[in-house]
């Protein structure tokens, strides 16, 4: 099989290569949860081939990418990076 899919951290944009210790994430709804409390959990997952093409997956360079995206998670309950939001 070729390895025709390029993948790119969704935290820092770096793109993945052949040795990297990668990482993957995902979203996933939260059924019941108190007022004002995020409605969603945050799954970290070791690299896998088959999982990685999943479009619900979120890809990870490495540790420090990790902790960064599920500071963002924590912090805005959203991983991209962050646009011009401030109004
Ligand atoms: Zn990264």
């Amino acid at each position: 099989m070729v390895w025709d899919v390029s993948f790119t951290c969704d935290v820092c944009g770096k793109k993945k290569g052949d040795s990297n210790h990668w990482w993957m994430f995902t979203l996933g709804d939260v059924d019941c949860c108190d007022e004002g409390q995020p409605r969603q959990r945050f799954t970290l997952l070791p690299w896998n081939f088959a999982e990685s093409r999943n479009s619900e997956m979120h890809h990870l360079c490495g540790r420090g990418c990790a902790m960064q995206a599920m500071e963002r998670f924590m912090t805005n309950q959203r991983i991209e990076r962050e646009t011009s939001a401030v109004a």
